[in-house]
């Protein structure tokens, strides 16, 4: 990973075999992020994403082990118990065009990843919502 901060925006290089989720966890610890933005592009080897079965109250993940162009990665990142924590949605197109995405848990670098991580003045917490069981934003 290969980084530089200009003022309140990181620009952030992946390099082959890295995995974003990761990376941008050990970029929170560094820079001690305590609320950002998150988007980017690039190229990934295997990506898992999932989808959250409310009934069931869990993520159901599905991997996909091939190369693909990264069409949109977005998503947060905050704080819970202290330390980083990423929510990343992403879409990913492989030979044939076709989009697969949804909530990202993993994605190996096979090219290379272009992303910013946009900071926010102060902290945003995580909190377990009593309902859905996910963690959201503590406001
Ligand atoms: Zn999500």
């Amino acid at each position: 990973m290969y980084y530089r901060r200009n003022g309140d925006t990181i620009s952030v290089r992946l390099s082959i075999g890295e995995d974003i989720v990761t990376s941008l966890l050990e970029l929170g610890e560094k820079e001690n992020i305590g609320f950002a933005q998150v988007n980017g592009i690039g190229a990934v080897s295997r990506a898992t994403v999932g989808f959250y079965n409310l009934d069931k109250g869990e993520y159901m993940p599905k991997t996909f082990d091939e190369p693909m162009e990264i069409v949109s990665l977005l998503g947060n990142m905050t704080r819970k118990d202290g330390k980083p924590y990423l929510h990343l949605h992403a879409s990913f197109s492989g030979e044939d065009c076709n989009v697969v995405g949804g909530h990202l848990t993993e994605a190996i670098i096979g090219v290379t990843a272009e992303i910013f991580v946009n900071i926010i003045d102060g902290e945003m917490n995580r909190r377990v919502h009593p309902v859905t069981g996910i963690n959201i934003f503590d406001i």
